[in-house]
């Protein structure tokens, strides 16, 4: 059984260092802070790297020892957590250089890049998947484990709302609730609170909203004049490709984001029932789950919105021949 490896090499190592994907999110923080202790659960010290996270998140437990970088140049042991493949994973150079590699995540596009990889596509949330993890090992659940746990489910959900939620997720959040977690405080901390930045973009962001497809495909975009001109950090874009899948009758929301490597668009979509953005965003290299997914595209504005509507005109095609 891979988790009975897993411990196993938790238990072997003396350096540990723990890593998520780029522009983490609460599912990235919190199941990372949590990886953290449930190696000191095991009695393991470990480091998280994460060069970069939104200041919202330092409410978590453990937050402020979280490193940019390490002196050490080949840990025992490196754990990937909620992300789907060694090219999204920041730092991934502390990755390649370990000893050992484990990958526990809930992307059902994850390449499976580790030595040992746990992957549970029908988890919600990385944070659930590390918690069928802690109930294997029979480890107690404290107080600060439960809310970095809670933050990821949270955060991952949209507060329990997205398909994927199991009643497993509810009696999760039951049993992490009579720990003592917090839970109004994680939803006011995640969901709740936006900065300033973060507003002031998304008011350029429906501004420029456009609609195709008879109104089921939204579209808009910042650009890095953008994120300059309003002060932002990381972690100000999050939530920008909500605000066009809220609107009546839509099926497909697309928002892109200029990368620092200004010829090009972080691509970031969300879809209902009908279209599954995975599929197009594994076109352009990206991946992720049905209904939300990501992907790298080269061009400039028009040019990336061209190459994603053509496919999303064939997904919407393709759907229609199989009602
Ligand atoms: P977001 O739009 O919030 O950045 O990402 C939505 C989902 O798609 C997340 O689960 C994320 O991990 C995944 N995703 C976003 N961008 C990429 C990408 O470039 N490659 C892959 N494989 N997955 C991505
Ligand atoms: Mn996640």
């Amino acid at each position: 059984m891979t988790l009975d490896e897993i411990l196993k090499e938790i238990k072997n190592a003396e350096t540990i260092v723990i890593l998520t994907h780029e522009s983490p999110d609460g599912d990235a923080v919190g199941s990372s802070l949590a990886m953290r202790l449930i190696a000191k659960e095991l009695g393991k010290n470990a480091d998280v790297i994460i060069p970069e996270y939104s200041r919202l998140f330092n409410f978590l437990p453990g937050a402020s020892e979280i490193k940019k970088d390490s002196d050490v140049e080949k840990y025992d042991l490196a754990i990937a957590v909620d992300c789907a493949d060694l090219k999204r994973l920041v730092a991934n150079e502390y990755f390649t250089n370990a000893a050992k590699t484990i990958v526990i995540d809930h992307h059902g596009s994850n390449t499976m890049f580790g030595d040992y990889n746990y992957v549970n596509p029908a988890s919600p949330a990385c944070c659930e998947v590390l918690a069928g993890m802690l109930q294997y090992y029979e480890l107690n659940i404290s107080k600060d484990l439960g809310t970095c746990l809670m933050t990821g489910i949270i955060t991952d959900t949209g507060g329990f709302q997205h398909r994927g939620v199991s009643p497993e997720t509810f009696e999760l959040a039951a049993e992490l609730l009579s720990k003592g977690v917090d839970i109004p405080y994680i939803y006011k901390m995640t969901l709740r609170t936006k900065t300033k930045a973060n507003f002031e973009l998304q008011k350029r962001v429906i501004d420029r909203m456009e609609f195709f497809e008879d109104g089921k495909v939204t579209f808009s975009y910042i650009t890095k004049q953008d994120e300059k001109e309003v002060n932002a950090e990381p972690g100000d874009h999050e939530g920008l490709v909500e605000i066009g899948r809220e609107i009546e009758g839509v099926e497909v929301s697309i928002f892109i984001r200029q990368r620092e490597d200004k010829n090009a668009y972080k691509v970031s979509m969300r879809s209902g029932d009908l279209i599954n953005v995975s599929d197009i965003c594994f076109i352009f290299g990206g991946g992720g789950h049905q209904r939300a997914a990501g992907a790298v595209i080269q061009g400039d504005v028009e040019q990336v919105k061209k190459k994603i509507l053509k496919e999303v005109e064939k997904a919407f095609e393709k759907a229609k021949g199989m009602k």
